[in-house]
């Protein structure tokens, strides 16, 4: 950091903890800095809180949960509803903070709102949602049922890819049935996150019951090891996400990690040439690559190997540039540190003997020489024991292969060790569901490219893409923020005769 940005960093605007409904300084004494990736501007100093602050944070929503478990479900629903007109009242307004801090496109950054504002929705329909079931007569005059009850203070963990999307995958749907929370959101971009975090209290979100702090491991590891946190939902890398799971679960918590990725896209040469080079390209490149879906292999079958100049003279016309400036099509990567990863696995990929056909390293923007730009790149020539290919690059990098059979094709994808998504392009309905059927990966588009599902149903990313059973969101994120209670129950009547005492297990 030069001198002069390490004063602007230092004049920056230090973002609060949110602790019991109050909005507070944190008392930490190491900061990390949010920076524009299109100009590397300092937008605000994050502090990394302290163990102390943490604590308070957990104490705070484990105090909320006494009352906040028995408020009705219909005062919580409508506090969701009014969430919902709010996030759609200001979304342009935190586009615009998102887009400053993270780098995506304008219209990307309201899409990232969208896809978490239809958590929202959905978390209006907590009153279904959350029913339990009822058997009657069981037995003579006995009854079961279940009870779908609120677990406690849940910790939520999120990344810098989508800092509206996914802090909303987790918090209404766990304070929506009954929990507490405590966000940590991505030390890289919380700034856009936080607005949404004072929508939620503007909603009717009472003190405690969403709590929000900021930091990196320390934070992150006090939260999985804290006696009173029941649940940890984790979005973000494999290493990171891996660590989350094995600390919250030797702790006894209940977690879930979502994590990296490599997509395949397999493309059948008798798939809508335009639809699909479109797609390809708009899965690849959009957002720079840093989506946990989008496509980073596509799996050229048979003839349709003869797209790929077509698919590499569509990524050259995207438009390299801030996320700001209407027409972009990639923004910047995140970080310095992400360029430098993402062009050091594409060096990585020329001297392991890919051929290289587009180079999106050193592409010049005007009027942002310090962004963190890397343009569309095209590796083919790709074997599956390349960095590129058994790597998460998260950059504009698409690598393709070459498979003469759709068998050879589901085999590849079925090798590779991630399953979040994948894709397949045919107009045969055949070749669609056997596809479907077949291939090992929890997320699958047909003809669609990025199938990340509606919240109606759950993000179901599988293999070592995923840890824990249950996914964020819909109905398996019910299943994960409740604990089911089952009650035997006899009512006894005037008439009941009595029968003596029963030594058997039997009900009678
Ligand atoms: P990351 O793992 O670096 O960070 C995620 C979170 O973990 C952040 O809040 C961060 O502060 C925290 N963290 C970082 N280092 C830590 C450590 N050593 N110990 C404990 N916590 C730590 O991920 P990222 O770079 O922010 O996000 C990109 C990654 O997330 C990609 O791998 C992407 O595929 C993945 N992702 C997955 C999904 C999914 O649903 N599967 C969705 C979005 C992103």
């Amino acid at each position: 950091m030069s001198a002069q940005s390490a004063n602007t960093a230092a004049a920056a605007p230090a973002v609060k903890l949110l602790i019991n409904g109050e909005w507070v300084e944190s008392a930490a004494t190491e900061f990390r800095t949010v920076v524009n990736p299109a100009t590397q501007a300092v937008l605000a100093r994050v502090p990394l809180a302290t163990p102390a602050e943490v604590d308070a944070a957990v104490g705070a929503a484990q105090r909320a949960f006494a009352t906040w478990r028995h408020t009705p479900l219909g005062a919580r629903l409508r506090i969701m509803l009014r969430y919902q007109a709010l996030i759609r009242e200001h979304s342009k307004r935190i586009a615009a903070i998102l887009t400053a801090e993270q780098g995506k496109t304008l219209a990307d950054a309201e899409g990232d709102i969208f896809r978490g504002l239809e958590v929202v929705e959905h978390a209006c329909s907590i009153g279904t949602l959350q029913q339990g079931g009822f058997a009657e007569n069981v037995a003579a005059t006995v009854d079961t049922y279940t009870l779908q009850q609120p677990i406690g203070v849940c910790a939520g963990i999120t990344p810098f890819n989508f800092p509206a999307m996914i802090p909303l995958w987790m918090f209404p749907m766990a304070i929506v049935c009954g929990n507490t929370f405590v966000l940590k959101p991505s030390e890289q971009d919380p700034l856009s996150t936080v607005e949404l975090v004072k929508l939620a209290l503007e909603a009717g979100v009472p003190a405690g019951v969403l709590n929000l702090v900021h930091g990196a491991r320390e934070v992150v590891d006090a939260l999985c090891t804290h006696p009173d946190v029941k649940a940890v939902s984790f979005v973000g890398s494999t290493a990171v996400g891996t660590h989350v799971y094995e600390l919250a679960g030797a702790h006894g918590k209940r977690v879930q990690s979502m994590m990296g990725a490599k997509n395949h896209a397999v493309v059948l040469p008798d798939a809508h040439r335009e639809h699909t080079l479109n797609a390809l390209a708009g899965a690849a490149f959009g957002a720079a690559g840093q989506r946990c879906m989008a496509t980073s292999v596509a799996v050229l079958v048979g003839a349709a190997r003869d797209w790929l100049p077509e698919l590499v003279a569509k990524a050259a016309t995207l438009k390299v540039g801030a996320g700001h400036e209407p027409g972009t099509d990639v923004c910047p990567v995140v970080s310095v540190a992400a360029k430098q990863r993402v062009t050091g696995l594409i060096d990585a990929g020329v001297r392991e003997g890919a051929t290289l056909l587009l180079d999106g390293r050193g592409v010049q923007v005007p009027g942002y020489p310090d962004g963190n730009f890397v343009g569309p790149t095209v590796f083919a020539d790709v074997t599956t024991e390349m960095s590129i290919y058994t790597q998460e690059i998260f950059g504009p990098v698409l690598v393709v292969i070459g498979v003469d059979t759709l068998d050879e094709a589901i085999a590849l994808v079925n090798r590779n060790p991630f399953g979040n998504g994948t894709g397949v392009f045919t107009q045969s309905g055949a070749a669609a569901r056997k596809f479907q059927s077949e291939i090992d990966v929890g997320q699958v588009g047909i003809n669609i490219p990025i199938p990340v599902p509606v919240p109606y149903f759950s993000f179901t990313g599988s293999r070592g893409s995923k840890l824990g059973d249950l996914g964020p969101y819909g109905k398996q994120v019910v299943q994960f923020y409740t604990q089911t209670k089952t009650v035997t129950a006899r009512w006894f009547d005037d008439a009941t005769v009595n029968d003596g005492v029963n030594t058997t297990i039997s009900l009678r």
